[in-house]
């Protein structure tokens, strides 16, 4: 090992010590000047730190593998405004607090959508939690059987965004109604989040099995949000139907019709492309 790769090990500049060769032929090939030399040195192994790093934090986070807006086929769900959601990418509904809801059948891209924007904001030096909510209850309600339920809830609390994926699937036991009424309001108007839900809210006190607690749990979740219905078809069943039958059409624009926006609390701000 040279010297010079010997003190960029002591250094801990571990990834850059490994790439020194090629830096140097290109250096010399290039006749680089020493500002422009170490600049690049510099930059390599900064470059590889800040890698790595949201690595860790995406794996902190329990994101799911990364996708993207610019991977959305928007063309394919026109009851879904491109321009919202990238309005939504420029992450100012994490500073305000505002919880962002998508709601729809399954396959529409709730999932997609929520995934992307929590690996911009955490790409953007946010901190981010993403579960389902059927996780986040069994977390919890393991939490509180080992008496550490405040300590686990704070894990869901301080993140400046926090996913809530998959709201809807099961109904829910009185204890996790609790539970995630617990979550809610522990984090209203001290984060934002991201939920997404099958379940018209009107339906929501059926899943919750309580009606009271599930009106408790939309008034705060609702109180500062951006609801953005998605009613076109899946993208899943598009995918598996390419292999059988002739390519669907998409929807005709839809409009989101009772259903899917029936009880909603006052003050929501409307998607414009699904507003009545
Ligand atoms: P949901 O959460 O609404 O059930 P998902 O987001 O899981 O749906 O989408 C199902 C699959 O289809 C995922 O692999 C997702 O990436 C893909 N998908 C859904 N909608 C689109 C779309 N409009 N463009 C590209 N991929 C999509
Ligand atoms: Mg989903």
């Amino acid at each position: 090992m040279s010297a010079l790769a010997e003190v960029l090990q002591a250094l801990s500049f571990r990834h850059v010590s490994g790439e020194l060769p090629r830096l140097l032929d290109t250096a010399r090939q290039e006749q680089l000047s020493y500002e422009a030399f170490l600049h690049q040195v510099l930059l390599v192994e900064a470059t590889h730190r800040q890698q790595r790093l949201v690595g860790v934090r995406a794996l902190a986070a329990h994101l799911p593998p990364k996708v993207t807006l610019e991977g959305f086929d928007f063309a394919f769900q026109p009851s879904l405004s491109a321009r919202h959601i990238r309005e939504l990418a420029s992450l100012s509904f994490i500073a305000t607090c505002t919880s962002v809801v998508f709601l729809g059948p399954p396959g529409v891209g709730k999932t997609h959508l929520s995934t992307a924007l929590a690996w911009h904001a955490l790409d953007a030096g946010y901190s981010v939690r993403f579960t389902t909510l059927a996780r986040l209850l069994d977390d919890l309600d393991a939490a509180r059987h080992r008496g550490d339920l405040g300590a686990r809830l704070r894990a869901y609390t301080r993140p400046q965004l926090l996913v809530l994926d998959e709201i809807g699937y099961t109904h829910l036991a009185a204890k996790q109604a609790q539970l995630f009424f617990q979550l809610v309001n522990a984090r209203y108007e001290r984060g934002a989040c991201i939920v997404t839900s099958n379940k018209s809210f009107s339906d929501w006190g059926a899943m919750v099995g309580d009606e009271v607690l599930a009106s408790a749990i939309l008034d705060r979740l609702l109180h500062h949000a951006d609801v953005i219905s998605i009613t076109g078809q899946s993208y899943r069943m598009k995918e598996r139907a390419a292999f059988f039958l002739p390519p669907l059409s998409p929807q005709p624009a839809a409009r989101a019709k009772g259903g899917l926006r029936r009880g909603r609390p006052r003050r929501i701000r409307q998607d414009p492309a699904v507003a009545e």
